[in-house]
């Protein structure tokens, strides 16, 4: 037996990255070897990433390092050099020695909300469900033992995979992480204990991972080190893997704290729409642009939400100070001191409250020479229903029913749509609500193992209605029976032509027939279109003749039209709202309704926007549906213009060339919203 006393002098103490390398250099030689703390508190097997990281080892800790076997003179040797050299960590990052725990990191997206929130990263992935304990019996426990092991070479390559990747786009500073959760996952102190696990319980292996990874996360929230103690989200990422691996399904969502900031490489609309938003203070995300659903809904909910960050989610821990700035667009991990305190006297809520607002008006607006524009709201979830009246809409102009499906694949009954519709007609008043057929596919799938290779060209909205027919009836019948409590209307989403229209009525008129003949209470709807592919704009006057009423959705014009993918952070530049091919489609839309006498609803993000409101107004239109909290300030720009003014500046935008040239005319709006 060979032993040594070393001092850890790295300023990060012995964590995560340090201790990988510490592994890989024990697990070279055939000597155990064991650390020992000094002051007596712990003792770690060298070879045990886990097993190190309990020793919570921070800088000044002195251990004695014990090497017994037939080469443990050479092995004390390699691992007393390698505390010498603070554990080989020192790599130049753009020139400077990183430290990711202690050195600011700033990061630029795309604010797509209002509000600056402090808080704590909580990383989600698209996940993971419920865990169920199941006993095995004994013939059985060797076939549940190899599907763990199984689950754990999945899990492996899968992390090699995304290792190599980081290493090439991000280096080797962040590639590391996964280092770490590789040797986690080949811990022998977690594939051991699981597999007694499944053996002394004759438990099911997801149980038993559950179990031994609770029990290494609570040994890891009691150490006394801020650092180590987060490395806890490390082992929680290789268990939701694992889980994820063997259910075949992917990780759930854990319990959130108070001030949780949800950072994610992409986040589902029915994950936001899942979450308990009490406790949700703001989101940040990797993909995402301005009207990808994620950030409409974060709009919606009053949530501070920064979209575009690319290659974020991998540098952040679940734990990690972080500061949402939406107004400016950037995020900070790790903030120093002064930047929290530079920010303390900056944090505000999100949205004006209602409450804060003196007066608030309610119906149409009408513009200094008279024209009356009826200001209607979007909303995604029952929840927001209650803004509706709030922020004195006209009813709801566009119900995007698609969030009732809160789990992609999980359905409402045709009972519990109905009882949501009766609650958005009450909402809506007397001006009605209009829901929209669930507009699923696209950013919204509804199975996610059946991804598209191109979802928003592929099987949405619409055609999934036509394919699906039973989800379709079950919805259009849950829709004509709440509309026999109020005012209710019905708008088929992403139309192509007007064959779609003709086969979604047919579908519509059948159930209207088999509620008569069932003598079922209901009442009949009108039917509209949503405007929002070129097609459609195209062959606007044929529609018309078909259908009662418009909606205008300008996000999917915008993508479709110039064709951008509004989810994809990378073409965002190309995203232009005011680009004048866009404004053609609208303006030809806007005249076909007007020729066919039918009313025509603008319900994008563009009518929140006060400025592009006023063009929206220029190009004829006078009814404007959007995020609720928009009402207020589109309400005041409104009331500054006349229509006629306008009608000028939006006649030089149609003449102009490129979404620059709208842009500047735009700018040189003078109005305060
Ligand atoms: C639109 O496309 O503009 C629209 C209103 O619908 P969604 O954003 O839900 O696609
Ligand atoms: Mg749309």
């Amino acid at each position: 037996m060979a032993e040594r006393r070393v001092q850890v002098t790295s300023r990060l103490g012995l964590h995560a990255r340090a201790a990988a390398n510490l592994v890989r250099v024990a697990m070279q030689f055939q000597s155990s070897l064991t650390l020992q703390r000094l002051d007596g508190n712990a003792e770690a097997d060298a070879k045990s990433i886990l097993s190190i990281l309990t020793l919570a080892a921070s800088r000044g800790t002195e251990l004695r390092v014990v090497a017994e076997g037939a080469d443990e003179q050479e092995a004390l040797d390699a691992i007393v050099g390698l505390f010498s050299r603070d554990f080989d960590e020192i790599e130049k990052v753009n020139g400077e020695r990183f430290y990711r725990a202690t050195n600011e990191l700033r990061c630029k997206g795309l604010g797509v909300s209002d509000g600056i929130v402090i808080g704590r990263v909580l990383r989600l992935q698209e996940g993971t469900h419920e865990v169920y304990r199941a006993h095995i019996a004994d013939a059985d426990l060797e076939r549940e033992r190899r599907r763990f092991r199984a689950a754990v070479r999945l899990s492996r390559r899968q992390l090699e995979a995304i290792k190599n990747r980081a290493e090439k786009e991000l280096g080797r500073g962040h590639a590391y992480i996964f280092d770490a959760h590789l040797l986690f996952l080949q811990d022998a102190k977690l594939t051991r204990d699981v597999e007694d696990y499944i053996v002394k319980e004759h438990s099911n292996a997801e149980w038993a991972a559950k179990v031994v990874g609770d029990r290494l996360l609570s040994i890891y929230t009691q150490i006394n080190d801020d650092y180590l103690r987060e490395r806890g989200s490390d082992i929680e990422d290789v268990i939701q893997r694992l889980l994820a691996n063997l259910t075949g399904e992917s990780p759930r969502y854990p319990n959130l704290s108070e001030d949780a900031v949800i950072v994610s490489t992409d986040l589902l609309p029915s994950t936001i729409a899942e979450l308990n938003l009490n406790h949700v203070k703001a989101i940040a995300t990797d993909a995402g642009g301005w009207t990808s659903h994620m950030a409409i809904i974060a709009r919606g909910l009053g949530l501070t939400a920064v979209v575009g960050l690319r290659d974020f989610y991998h540098r952040t821990r679940t734990g990690d100070q972080i500061i949402i700035d939406a107004r400016s667009g950037e995020v900070i991990l790790h903030p120093t001191g002064e930047t929290i305190e530079h920010y303390r006297f900056t944090v505000h809520e999100p949205e004006p409250t209602v409450e804060t607002q003196t007066k608030l008006e309610c119906g149409p607006v009408t513009t200094r020479d008279g024209v009356e524009i009826s200001l209607r709201a979007n909303v995604e979830l029952p929840t927001e229903f209650q803004a509706v009246r709030d922020f004195g809409a006209c009813g709801v102009g566009l119900f995007r029913s698609e969030f009732l499906l809160s789990r992609p694949g999980l359905m409402s009954s045709e009972d519990e749509q109905f009882e949501v519709y009766k609650e958005l007609v009450d909402a809506a008043g007397e001006y009605g609500a209009i829901v929209r057929l669930f507009d699923v596919g696209g950013e919204f799938g509804p199975d996610l193992k059946e991804r598209e290779r191109n979802p928003a060209l592929g099987l949405r909205a619409v055609r999934f209605a036509l394919r699906h027919q039973q989800m379709m009836r079950t919805q259009v019948r849950a829709i004509l029976r709440a509309a026999a409590a109020g005012p209710l209307s019905l708008v088929i989403p992403m139309v192509a032509d007007v064959a779609d229209i003709r086969l979604a009525k047919r579908v519509i008129e059948e159930e209207i027939e088999r509620l008569a003949s069932e003598q079922v209470t209901f009442s009949r709807v009108r039917i509209g279109a949503m405007i929002e592919v070129p097609s459609a704009v195209l062959t606007a006057e044929k529609i018309a003749a078909e259908v009662d009423f418009f909606e205008l959705g300008t996000n999917d014009l915008v993508q479709y039209t110039l064709a951008v993918d509004r989810g994809n952070d990378k073409v965002s530049e190309w995203f232009r709202t005011l680009h004048p091919a866009v404004l053609y489609g609208i303006s030809r839309t806007i005249e076909a309704a007007k020729h066919a006498q039918i009313p025509v609803i603008v319900c994008g993000e563009m009518a929140s926007t006060p400025a592009y409101a006023v063009l929206l107004v220029g190009l004829g239109a006078v009814d404007l549906s959007m995020t609720p909290a928009m009402i207020p300030r589109v309400r005041s720009v409104l009331t500054q213009i006349n229509a006629s003014d306008v009608r000028e500046l939006a006649l030089k935008s149609l003449a102009a060339a490129t979404a620059d040239e709208v842009e500047d005319l735009v700018k040189n709006l003078s109005l305060s919203a």
